[in-house]
């Protein structure tokens, strides 16, 4: 399965007709955050589903959209994954949203304790996979990174530990996130922790997965 990861970049390859020809053949499409919804939309028409997406910390997007009846508005056609765990074609795919706590802003950032509590609560879903389908889960989509890898001294790109102890008793095979922008091919964006590939998505990736043996 061929799957299309992007986060934090508006790609020119991507953002114009050539992303048929690119990326056509693409399965899935994971967002981890601030993009414009916009450009989620337009990658969902062009590729067709599922894209399932995570809301980075950057969420003025949402808020001008912020409509009068008090509801958020999200990107259409597109499937929010914040906080619960989907099945797609046999793989198990859970989202995180926002970045660590650093200003007033009320939406989309959480203190650790906050976060370890959004991970607790994924529990109850990943003890089900477990039992139905022999593993805890396939793919974690985040924004924010986990604490000491690919993260930053400051507050706003500190890592979470949650995520840590997720991989370390869940163990799913990857952890995408962005927020951490990558300016230099030296920077470091694939890690393996445990039997977790950490993966920053900053701008695109693209990614094989064998589903073949997956239940
Ligand atoms: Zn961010």
């Amino acid at each position: 399965m061929k799957i299309l990861t992007v986060s934090d970049k508006v790609e020119q390859l991507i953002y114009s007709p050539a992303i048929k020809r690119l990326f056509g053949d693409v399965d899935l499409v994971l967002g981890c955050g601030d993009l414009p919804f916009y450009y989620l939309e337009y990658i969902v028409t062009m590729l067709g589903g599922p894209l399932f997406y995570v809301i980075g910390n950057h969420a003025n997007a949402v808020r001008k959209q912020y409509a009068p009846r008090q509801e958020w508005q999200y990107p259409g056609g597109c499937e929010n994954i914040d906080g619960r765990v989907v099945r797609y074609r046999k793989l198990l795919i859970a989202g995180l949203e926002g970045s660590m706590r650093y200003n007033q802003n009320p939406f989309f950032q959480y203190t650790e304790r906050e976060m370890a509590w959004k991970v607790w609560r994924l529990v109850p879903s990943l003890v089900l996979n477990r039992l139905l389908h022999g593993r805890y889960l396939d793919i974690l989509i985040t924004h924010a990174p986990p604490f000491g890898i690919h993260d930053q001294e400051d507050r706003c790109h500190q890592g979470f530990r949650a995520f840590r102890t997720l991989m370390d008793r869940f163990r799913p095979s990857y952890l995408i996130h962005g927020h951490v922008h990558v300016y230099s091919p030296t920077e470091i964006t694939e890690t393996i922790y445990r039997q977790t590939k950490v993966l920053n998505t900053y701008g695109y990736r693209t990614l094989e997965i064998d589903g073949g043996h997956l239940e």
